[in-house]
């Protein structure tokens, strides 16, 4: 009797208590800053964002200060005068944003761009250096748009370390003075050749090696303009003005890029593409990069197979990604292209059961040699003809996690190495338009990625964030490598997921895929003993070096893990507020 009268009273008491420490927790969880990471391709960038985020910035503050120091930096891959596409993850709302600050080609261009004088494609040298390769650059507007929405710090503010770094200088890194000494043309280039050289006591070029110091006074000038008149100091005025000057009086294949093109310019927001992958949802860039998208596929494709099963780095597992990578590379070199331009069947190539077709043309004993693109039922797409690309590698991802959990994943480039080796305010110019299709139609099918006035060409570029069943972010990860990017990213989130790798393993494993073409492994690595057993499956294998560079956080139970490719010179900085 006594007990029944105690025992709600007790009942009560606990559950009070129960709310009460709940509740401290929770508010304890929100005051407690939680540890920031960044990991990006040069160290520079990667402290000129940790002391963004240290002084309690947003992940998009960070992103503002690394790209700023990569363009100083790492200019043969990413800059200010290039593209980029943003992938973010809003803590508070759960959304996630992709904003698109991709080049577009002035309205002067032609499909006929790439084309000589008997309609065939030019070499890709002569289409890469000098003006008609540069596009309107994106990046600009695209991070305005971005701190618009999450900056928490001043725009001005956010390019302080790059403006002192270009003024007091910088250490050459050794992937930036491989670059210069490796680069066929660069010394010859008015600008980049008294930047990238110094003259010797003979009077001749040497250029700029690992550990010399490189200032940049025009780019600090440049920086400063941005600062105080935020995307109007870029795209309107004295900056505008010399880039349009300098494409339009190019020494080689001037171009037409204009004023008007700046101020036409627009970065977007669009939908990111989402989908589920064994117990976690993969969101990426949608068109008009082919990365989100193919990425995707592949892995759509292999969902229907037991990649953990197959163990990590098998024979069965090399040979299966492979052969869904062919399938998704096919689909992607027919549909994709800019969507603003051509009707890209998003929803039907990532559609399950499509998928699951695609999946079992794969035969576990021999390889499918050249895959054919898959037949959608959207006759519209069918029209399209096979993309004819050529790509070089540079570019330059990062990842950035900020202590309010907010994610940044931001894959960005100049294209080839140095652009179009232009150079104007202390920024090399990019050559982006040559991610196009040099032939605009095929057997008289348009093709999707031709040239066309105020479109953006086809890209490959992949930023990734991954959540975990509830909703949680688990990682974010990206890689530059051109086409090639797709596949150093889907095997990096196939090792993470399947594989049950941490960060720094996924990113350090040998690399290999297949882009309808050779199976290309990574050579100087164990894959190498693998080739012969892998051509008795009917691959043709292609040993060359891999250089990704994947940069990648990855939450992990007990903290967080993030990881700079070894084979690039960035380094990982994590931290508190
Ligand atoms: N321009 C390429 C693209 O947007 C990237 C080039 C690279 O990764 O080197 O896909």
């Amino acid at each position: 009797m006594r007990l029944n009268r105690i025992l709600p009273g007790l009942t009560a008491a606990a559950l009070v208590l129960i709310v009460v420490v709940a509740g401290f927790a929770w508010l304890w969880r929100s005051d407690e800053p939680q540890p920031f990471m960044i990991a990006a391709a040069n160290p520079y960038a990667s402290e000129a964002g940790a002391a963004m985020l240290r002084k309690g910035g947003s992940a998009v503050d960070a992103a503002i200060a690394v790209q700023a120091v990569l363009s100083l930096v790492e200019p043969e891959s990413s800059g200010l005068a290039g593209g980029a596409f943003m992938l973010h993850y809003d803590e508070k709302s759960g959304d996630v944003a992709a904003y698109d600050g991709r080049e577009t080609a002035p309205m002067g261009a032609t499909p006929a761009l790439f084309l000589d004088n008997e309609g065939e494609p030019l070499p890709f040298l002569e289409a890469m250096i000098g003006g008609s390769s540069v596009g309107t650059p994106g990046v600009v507007k695209m991070l305005w748009l971005a701190h618009q929405e999450h900056g928490k710090l001043e725009w001005g503010e956010l390019f302080q370390p790059a403006i002192k770094l270009a003024e007091e200088g910088f250490t050459v890194a050794p992937k930036l003075a491989e670059a210069i000494a490796r680069d066929p043309v660069l010394m010859q280039m008015p600008v980049a050749q008294d930047y990238f050289y110094r003259m010797d006591a003979n009077g001749l070029r040497v250029p700029a090696a690992e550990g010399d110091v490189l200032k940049n006074p025009a780019y600090a000038e440049t920086l400063k303009i941005i600062a105080a008149e935020g995307w109007k100091g870029f795209y309107q005025g004295k900056v505008a003005e010399e880039i349009v000057s300098t494409v339009q009086n190019a020494p080689r294949r001037p171009g037409t890029l204009a004023l008007s093109d700046f101020a036409a310019y627009e970065a977007k927001k669009r939908e990111p593409i989402c989908a589920p992958y064994r117990a976690y949802r993969v969101c990426s860039m949608p068109p008009p990069t082919s990365g989100g998208l193919t990425t995707l596929q592949i892995l759509g494709i292999l969902g229907n197979y037991d990649l953990k099963g197959m163990g990590p780095m098998t024979l069965t597992a090399v040979h299966f990604i492979a052969e869904a990578e062919k399938l998704a590379y096919a689909d992607r070199d027919k549909y994709i292209g800019d969507p603003d331009f051509v009707d890209v069947p998003v929803e039907e190539m990532l559609d399950s059961a499509y998928l699951e077709s695609r999946a079992n043309e794969i035969d576990a004993s021999y390889s499918m040699g050249k895959a054919k693109p898959g037949r959608l039922a959207d006759e519209r797409a069918m029209n399209w003809g096979m993309n004819q690309p050529v790509d070089m590698p540079s570019t330059s991802h990062f990842s950035i996690l900020d202590s309010n959990g907010n994610a940044v994943s931001m894959t960005t480039s100049v294209e080839g190495p140095f652009g179009s080796h232009l150079m104007a305010g202390g920024m090399m110019l990019n050559n982006q338009l040559t991610d196009f299709s040099f032939v605009p139609e095929q057997d008289g099918k348009p093709i999707a990625n031709a040239v066309a006035p105020g479109k953006r060409p086809r890209s490959s570029m992949t930023p990734v964030i991954v959540f975990d069943e509830d909703g949680e972010f688990r990682a974010a990860i990206g890689s530059p490598g051109g086409s090639r990017i797709i596949g150093y990213v889907t095997q990096t989130l196939i090792a993470l997921i399947d594989w049950d790798m941490d960060m720094v393993a996924a990113v350090g494993l040998p690399r290999f895929l297949d882009r309808n073409g050779p199976l290309e492994i990574e050579a100087g690595t164990p894959l190498e003993q693998m080739a012969l057993q892998l051509e008795e499956l009917g691959h043709t294998v292609e040993a060359r070096p891999a250089i990704s560079g994947l940069h990648g956080i990855l939450v992990m139970p007990d903290g967080l893990d993030g990881a700079a490719d070894p084979r690039r010179d960035g380094n990982v900085v994590t931290g508190q507020p």
